[in-house]
């Protein structure tokens, strides 16, 4: 049986929050002398919303979700900060995590002072929900799984997620940063048959939106109550929140990018198997694609020359020999192709 209050941190079930003036007085008034605000300088005088009700009701709406459900970070970086700090003794608690995956799960851990734990993938890059559960013992309060995931691209087996959500007593993270772009669905919908499982998705990736730093996680209600205590009070400034509120607004150009992008995914992959240098492409469920090369580190030389970025991925465990190269417009990927072209 999973309890939450067993895998808090003892010192933050505890902790009385700061309480802010907003959270004091949360009507609508003429006149506030409460927070020591400059009274000039409309509207970027005023702190903003500290628990961002009006972005999480679009977002609710979008989702499906309950905006209760919600929680919003400075990008996934705050809520993959946060999980750590919530739950994570320094020094003496573990967590599990696939591997190869995204590398802030290992760096925030490492922060944390708490122990990394990796499971290597298998062959076909998929994990076991066994192998996850052995590597754990007392003192694991958290498991990281990524689906689809960075940096091999594939969306992870939904029986075998169920599998280890249902039979871990600890938290589950599922990050679900490239969940638009994927054929497989989300687990949102399953949020409520879950106590245990947080759900990470962002605004940096389908929503073109990286630089305003705004990540999304879904959770029981009394999991997102332990993040509201532990995050700072105004977390979202009001600038990041009224160009969510706007992109929200225009929630089906992102469907019409997510189009454009699995298209050109395709079409790039088309191309791709055509050259002589790549060795292998892996499938991917995501707007980048994993591909196999004769001599990764030359190639990666060779299209910074030409000014073409991609990500070198030949040192990571079962990547070697691989570049990471997320799609782009049609332009930018024709560019590519033809530097690629003329390599061996
Ligand atoms: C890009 C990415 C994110 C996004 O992080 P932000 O802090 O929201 O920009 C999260 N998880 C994974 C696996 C990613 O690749």
């Amino acid at each position: 049986m999973f309890e939450l209050k067993k895998v808090v941190r003892p010192n933050i079930l505890a902790l009385k929050p700061y309480s802010c003036a907003r959270d004091e007085f949360k009507g609508e008034a003429s006149v506030y002398l409460d927070a020591n605000e400059n009274p000039y300088n409309a509207p970027f005088n005023r702190y903003p919303d500290p628990l961002q009700w009006a972005v999480k009701e679009k977002i609710s709406k979008v989702k499906g979700v309950d905006k209760e459900n919600i929680f919003l970070g400075n990008g996934s970086d705050e809520p993959i900060d946060l999980v750590y700090r919530a739950f994570c003794v320094p020094g003496k608690d573990n967590v599990v995590a696939i591997a190869p995956t995204y590398g802030m799960y290992g760096v925030c851990a490492d922060v944390n002072d708490i122990e990394y734990r990796q499971v290597l993938l298998d062959e076909n890059l998929q994990f076991s929900a066994d192998k996850m559960l052995e590597k754990a013992d007392a003192n694991t309060k958290v498991m990281w799984l990524c689906s689809p995931n960075n940096p091999t691209g594939n969306a992870l087996d939904k029986d075998e997620i169920c599998k280890l959500i249902k039979a871990f007593n600890g938290i589950v993270i599922l990050d679900e940063a490239y969940i638009d772009f994927s054929s497989q669905a989300s687990f949102l919908k399953e949020l409520k048959q879950h106590p245990n499982l947080i759900v990470l998705q962002t605004f940096s990736k389908a929503w073109g939106s990286a630089a305003i730093r705004l990540g999304m996680a879904f959770a029981s209600v009394e999991i997102i109550a332990i993040f509201n205590k532990v995050k700072y009070p105004y977390n979202i400034n009001i600038l990041t929140q009224k160009q969510a509120l706007t992109m929200l607004d225009n929630a089906s150009q992102i469907k019409d990018w997510v189009k454009i992008l699995l298209n050109e995914r395709a079409n790039l992959i088309k191309s791709l198997k055509e050259l002589s240098i790549v060795r292998h492409i892996y499938p991917t469920d995501a707007n980048f694609v994993l591909v196999k090369v004769n001599d990764a580190n030359a190639t990666y030389e060779k299209l910074v020359e030409k000014g073409i970025i991609v990500r070198n991925r030949n040192t990571v465990v079962l990547c070697e020999g691989g570049l990471r190269i997320t799609v782009g417009t049609p332009e930018e990927n024709a560019i590519l192709l033809s530097e690629l072209k003329k390599m061996k």
